[in-house]
């Protein structure tokens, strides 16, 4: 677990942000994952997500506040949370600005649809590659029409693990274009469901309002995040 906190992104948000919009500009390639405490607990269990998370090529930044807290107990100099439904919004208007092509794989059909609403009316320059929704049978197909439309932006959202398994096993081929398993980002980026209140936000308090909109998250959230602290409670007398 130590190495995945040093692999963490350390500086602030707008310099994140800054990057992105200078990779998409420059035509550059770049995969991100958005890590939570379940994001590390998967991968000290599972060795090809393991290897994925450690890959070179792979930018992991810190989109909970349970892993900017953890890195500062196990002394890293993480700056602060950078979430995926900010990472998605930023990618949204830096793509309209520069008329690039988004594609996005998965999240329910009904969330696919609201969502493509939501893009042609707040940004008309974004041009949509493909917006597939995540219940088809042969994901790897939905990858061959995504790289079709040699995207600029491709969000994937299948749920942790899967989503970044399936962006890193098709990486190879594409030339350009940021990747990014942003999990439950779209419901909230095509209005389907609410985000937290700005407050909970501020407090960084957004995993409880998620976990009281969603009690069945509840025991998903204790099982990973009780693991978690137990983990940096040992990285801690290391
Ligand atoms: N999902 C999907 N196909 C599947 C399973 C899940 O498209 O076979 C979508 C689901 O609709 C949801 C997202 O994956 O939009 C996972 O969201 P969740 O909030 O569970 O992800 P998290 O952000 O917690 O990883």
């Amino acid at each position: 677990m130590k190495d995945y906190f040093k692999k963490l992104y350390k500086k602030d948000a707008n310099t994140f942000y800054s990057e992105l919009k200078k990779t998409l500009k420059k035509e550059k390639k770049k995969f991100i994952v958005t890590a939570n405490p379940e994001t590390f607990m998967m991968a000290s269990k599972d060795k090809d997500f393991n290897d994925l998370l450690l890959d070179n090529n792979v930018t992991m930044v810190p989109d909970g506040i349970g892993i900017v807290k953890a890195a500062h107990i196990v002394k890293h100099d993480v700056k602060e949370r950078i979430p995926g439904v900010d990472i998605s919004e930023k990618l949204f208007e830096y793509g309209n600005e520069l008329g690039k092509t988004l594609c996005v794989l998965g999240s329910k059909q009904e969330v696919i649809d609201a969502l493509r609403k939501v893009l042609t009316e707040k940004y008309p320059n974004l041009k949509i590659g493909a917006l597939l929704n995540g219940y088809s049978k042969d994901k790897d197909k939905d990858f061959e029409t995504i790289f079709k439309t040699n995207p600029d932006i491709v969000l994937v959202a299948l749920g942790m693990g899967n989503q970044e398994k399936l962006i890193y096993k098709h990486l190879n081929k594409f030339k350009k274009g940021i990747f990014v398993g942003v999990g439950g980002s779209l419901d909230v980026l095509s209005g389907t469901k609410k985000r937290a209140p700005k407050i909970f936000i501020k407090l960084n308090l957004e995993w409880l309002y998620r976990i009281c909109k969603e009690p069945k998250r509840i025991k998903r959230f204790y099982d990973n995040n009780i693991k978690f602290i137990l983990n940096v409670k040992k990285l801690m007398k290391q």
